[in-house]
């Protein structure tokens, strides 16, 4: 018998995070009438205590809203329950310990400020060139892989949000180097690398990261994907998932990954 071709969307926020505009229910809803056989949600989870939304986050009742969401929509629809948690090397520990004592199915690592400055914003960019705005953000990504605690490494290239008006257009060989550098670091780990589509919801016209480093990727031998919306609200839904599945087959890619509990299983990538 063939194997069963899967779609699922590993990044998806509801109102458990700051800035979700969707309940649980709505999202897994929306899932469903689009056919998606899988839904990953991955709410944000801060841990910087000068950032206003660290403490919006609340695991009992995201909890509960992804039970009362399974006894509904168990049959139809896997839903797995993630956590996007926004990386910085002074809370290294203070991760570690949450994700001790609050058991997820996946967790997302991801970078959005370096030094505790919002990345490619004013604020950041002063001081640095070109070149080390972007070095600065990725070694705060190698150092996000090197701490072992992330199954997913989360939109990688998010930089260019702002990086692209601030800096002009990216081309991933000007970084190479340091693609490659990371690329490495993570063949030593069992993460898979999202492909994110917010960028094309977002204005911008490509994917976090550019397909061209979704390429760089495979040929340093990058072992696996996950792809994800970041959808905030329903219609964001598995927003290009058709778009990131031919980028990750263009590469090499015919599997995406899904996890419960911690524990990978790669499926079939379908549409
Ligand atoms: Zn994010």
């Amino acid at each position: 018998m063939a194997e069963k071709l899967y779609s699922v969307d590993y990044q998806v926020h509801s109102f458990c995070s700051h800035d979700g505009r969707s309940t649980i229910h709505a999202q897994c809803a929306r899932a469903v009438q689009k056919g998606l056989d899988e839904i990953g949600f991955t709410e944000h989870k801060d841990f910087d205590p000068f950032d206003p939304e660290v403490d919006y986050f609340n695991y009992d009742r995201y909890r509960r809203e992804i039970d009362e969401a399974r006894d509904e929509f168990g049959d139809a629809l896997k839903i797995r329950a993630g956590i996007e948690i926004d990386y910085q090397i002074w809370f290294e520990d203070k991760i570690a310990d949450y994700l001790e004592s609050h058991p997820f199915d996946f967790v997302l690592g991801s970078v959005h400020y370096v030094n505790r400055r919002m990345i490619m914003t004013d604020d950041y960019n002063r001081g640095r060139s070109r070149l080390t705005a972007y070095r600065d953000y990725f070694a705060a990504i190698k150092d996000s892989v090197q701490t072992g605690l992330f199954d997913v490494l989360a939109h990688l290239e998010y930089a260019n949000r702002r990086g692209i008006s601030a800096w002009g257009p990216y081309d991933p060989h000007e970084f190479e180097t340091e693609l490659l550098d990371l690329f490495a670091c993570m063949a030593r780990t069992p993460m898979a690398l999202e492909i994110n589509t917010a960028g094309l919801h977002q204005g911008l016209d490509i994917t976090y990261p550019h397909p061209r480093t979704v390429q760089l990727f495979a040929q340093a031998g990058g072992g696996r994907i996950s792809i994800g919306s970041d959808a905030h609200h329903p219609d964001q839904l598995a927003y290009a998932y058709e778009q990131a599945a031919t980028i990750a087959r263009a590469a090499g890619f015919s599997r995406v990954c899904t996890w419960s509990d911690r524990q990978l299983t790669e499926v079939q990538i379908g549409t």
